[in-house]
């Protein structure tokens, strides 16, 4: 087994200019060097501040550390998550192909319709949140969530294929509050393969 270790931040496959114009610059850069690097440098504080208290045999409020670790942890894997299913416009796909468009065409009954259901579980996200597709095993199909903050309303074993990040700091500088205008822009620079990627990996 490798050795435990801390939580990194990802190099993106692609450089801070290259989702313009749905992503600016300035937003991508700040996006994923603040705000991401926050929840990862706050994901690794609270495991060494648990280290720690074992080592000290120190108490620790159990409660809200753990509360506090899995929103830190939540915004690390779905920012993980997001940048690796973006892609710069003309390279991400046009749509979802082979099994992935079969599954959506099944479930949602075709691709707009999917889209569409999406697209207004992401704007109507209550306050900070994520619009996810996920797969279920047990029933065999996909399902839209709706995460708050970065970790409520999660369903346990239920495999990620897709995120959107809906939290203001995604989309503020380039967007303001309209949030429908940054939702409609990001089918723009959907990684299509990379979704792909993910249900073929579930599915093997
Ligand atoms: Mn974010």
């Amino acid at each position: 087994m490798e050795k435990p270790h801390l939580y990194s931040l990802p190099k993106l496959s692609y450089g801070y200019k290259d989702l313009e114009p749905y992503i600016s610059q300035q937003q991508l850069q700040i996006h994923h060097e603040k705000h991401h690097q926050a929840y990862v440098t706050g994901a690794n504080a609270i495991l060494e501040r648990i280290d720690q208290a074992r080592k000290e045999k120190a108490d620790l409020d159990v409660k809200a550390t753990l509360k506090e670790l899995s929103f830190h942890i939540g915004g690390h894997v779905l920012h993980t998550l997001f940048w690796g299913n973006l892609a710069p416009p003309g390279k991400s796909g046009a749509k979802p192909e082979k099994i992935l468009a079969t599954a959506i065409d099944k479930e949602f009954g075709s691709l707009e319709q999917f889209k569409k259901e999406f697209t207004q579980a992401a704007v109507s996200v209550e306050g900070s949140g994520w619009a996810v597709l996920s797969f279920c095993r047990l029933t065999n199909r996909p399902i839209i969530m709706q995460i708050e903050k970065h970790n409520v309303n999660v369903y346990p074993m239920f495999t990620i294929l897709m995120v959107l990040d809906l939290w203001e700091h995604a989309y503020y500088l380039d967007y303001k509050n309209l949030r429908a205008k940054f939702v409609e822009a990001f089918w723009n620079i959907v990684n299509w393969e990379e979704v792909r990627g993910r249900f073929e990996l579930l599915l093997r």
